[in-house]
């Protein structure tokens, strides 16, 4: 399975919500975290390889493997911290996002039991990152109009280079 990168509709769709977890979600979320694991990211969300289903995994170093299926983002705190953001699907990018600090998520896992876990630092940062790519939403939305202008000018220049 390969990433989608910026440019693919896909990316700006909002992904369907999972009715049922079963075994071929377990394959797919095994699936997710091959790919984490080859590509060093930090969390992958569905529809970064085409499937518009509303899961992403997370594996933050030192931390467990995290499967987050329908998700809902229940708190969000009011303290915000500037932090430098990449993402796998836009690759070479990095660059300062504000986001909040800490959050509370409810979401099920892939034995179907319905969890909810409070996150603050990295953790909270990749799951509101990754609950993004569930509602076609990307980092880049954050920043102001010329940064990001900027920013997707580097973007494609370097695209140009790679298909030479
Ligand atoms: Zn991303």
């Amino acid at each position: 399975m390969q990433i989608i990168t910026l440019g693919n509709e896909l990316l700006r769709q909002k992904a369907k919500k999972i009715e049922k977890i079963d075994g071929d979600i377990t394959a797919l979320s095994q699936e997710m975290f091959e790919i984490l694991e080859r590509d060093k990211g930090i969390g992958l969300a569905g529809p970064q390889i085409g499937i518009m289903k509303r899961i992403f995994v997370v594996h933050v170093k030192d931390d467990d493997l995290r499967v987050f299926i329908n998700p809902s983002i229940l708190e969000t705190s009011h303290d915000t911290v500037k932090f430098e953001e990449g993402c796998l699907s836009i690759p070479g990018i990095y660059t300062n996002v504000i986001r909040s600090e800490s959050i509370k998520i409810q979401a099920w896992n892939i034995k179907g039991r319905s969890f909810t876990l409070e996150a603050s630092g990295l953790l909270a940062r990749v799951i509101l990152h990754e609950y993004d790519h569930l509602e076609g939403k990307l980092f880049l939305d954050y920043l102001p109009e010329n940064k990001r202008v900027k920013l997707m000018e580097k973007y494609e220049k370097s695209c140009k280079k790679e298909n030479k």
